[in-house]
């Protein structure tokens, strides 16, 4: 038994999307609509996690509006007392879709942008007319009196423009601007070797969000995430291991973060067998790396073990096969030198895009 609470839950309605980005965070095994929460489910679960302690709800997806439900959740979650957030893709999304969840209490809305050249961006979302599409939705959002944050990720296609992309943001009124470096697992490891940037590319990239900063701020926030094949130590992922959040997936597995199925060997509890308490308590996943205990050398006597948690477990996975070992982003790590090689490996302009009926991308490492 844990004496810590989640703050913060993302509720993935649905893998479900108009759009097929190569680096979307979703599995790669995506579930199917016929394997979807019901309504009534999702409504019981939302209360299940305001009496566990969870303050924010993320409404996720693929594109949590492809439910059509999607303003009965909502109205639920608000009901609930959570704070809610959707993550969209803002595609297929209409002005009056989103004053009936505006009216149904929805909080905030996180916008992903791909690019602000329009060809490119729609290259990458796989999809012409996106990036006139997301344009419309952040206005309408803005008109609604909505707090919007926009979010983009970046990778070797776009990073020559992320001090336009922030600016940008900064014109359509968003309040937040989170800037991201592809995480390279799932379909993003699938597509490394197209969307890994080259280090000089990340240092002009470090330098142009430094100056942006200095201009721009406070009159909006800038979150910049920096990638791991180009860090010294790794980030603190999800903030520790089931520490402050949890994950359901659209067939209603509960993780301790959204790409925690990538690791083999573990068993995740799912919301049709137990209460979200127990999972959070009492689930193997999440206590298999709770705390420190778990921890194997460099981590276990390292004095940054309280700041970072020993990094990604996804990624440890991914690079050693033990989910228990030290995250390779770590310079620490035996495995640094391999994920600094990758910076050096060959490149591709093929993409791999995230779409059910793609073939299995044939994972790399
Ligand atoms: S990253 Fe792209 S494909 Fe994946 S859910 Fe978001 S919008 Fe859809
Ligand atoms: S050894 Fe482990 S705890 Fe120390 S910096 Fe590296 S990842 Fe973090």
């Amino acid at each position: 038994m844990t004496d810590l609470l989640p703050l913060g839950m993302l509720a993935e309605l649905t893998h479900r999307c108009p759009l097929a980005c190569p680096y979307c965070s979703n599995p790669v095994e995506l579930d199917r609509r016929s394997d979807e929460l019901d309504t009534a489910t999702w409504l019981r679960i939302f209360e299940e996690a305001a009496e566990l302690g969870v303050l924010q709800l993320h409404l996720s997806g693929g594109e949590p509006t492809a439910r059509s439900d999607i303003v009965e959740l909502t109205r639920g979650a608000a009901k609930a007392g959570l704070y809610t957030n959707l993550i969209t893709s803002g595609v297929g999304l209409t002005k009056q879709r989103l004053e009936a969840l505006a009216e149904a209490g929805l909080d905030h809305v996180q916008l992903s942008w791909q690019d602000t050249d329009p060809v490119v961006a729609d290259k990458i979302a796989g999809l012409e007319g996106a990036h006139r599409w997301k344009h419309e939705t952040a206005r309408a959002v803005v008109e609604l009196g909505l707090p919007l944050t926009i979010n983009v990720v970046i990778h070797r296609l776009n990073i020559a423009r992320i001090a336009d992309m922030i600016v940008a943001a900064c014109r359509t009124g968003a309040r937040r601007i989170e800037v991201a470096h592809t995480q390279y697992y799932g379909w993003g490891l699938a597509n490394r070797a197209a969307l890994l940037p080259t280090q000089e590319q990340v240092e002009a990239a470090h330098a142009a969000v430094a100056q942006i900063r200095r201009e721009l701020e406070p009159s909006i926030l800038i979150d910049y995430v920096a990638p791991d094949h180009f860090s010294r130590f790794p980030k603190p992922c999800m903030n520790g291991w089931g520490r402050q959040s949890l994950n359901v997936t659209p067939r209603g597995k509960v993780l301790p973060c959204h790409a925690a199925e990538s690791i083999r060997g573990l068993t995740f509890w799912t919301v049709h067998d137990h209460s979200l308490r127990e999972i959070w308590h009492d689930s193997p996943a999440f206590n298999a790396f709770r705390g420190t205990d778990w921890m194997k050398e460099p981590c276990r006597s390292c004095p940054r073990k309280h700041i970072d948690f020993g990094g990604c477990r996804c990624q440890a996975f991914a690079w050693t096969g033990d989910a228990a070992n030290t995250d390779p982003a770590c310079e620490l790590s035996p495995y640094h030198g391999a994920l600094r090689d990758a910076v050096a490996g060959p490149r591709t302009n093929e993409l791999i895009y995230r779409r059910f009926s793609q073939p299995k991308p044939v994972l790399q490492d």
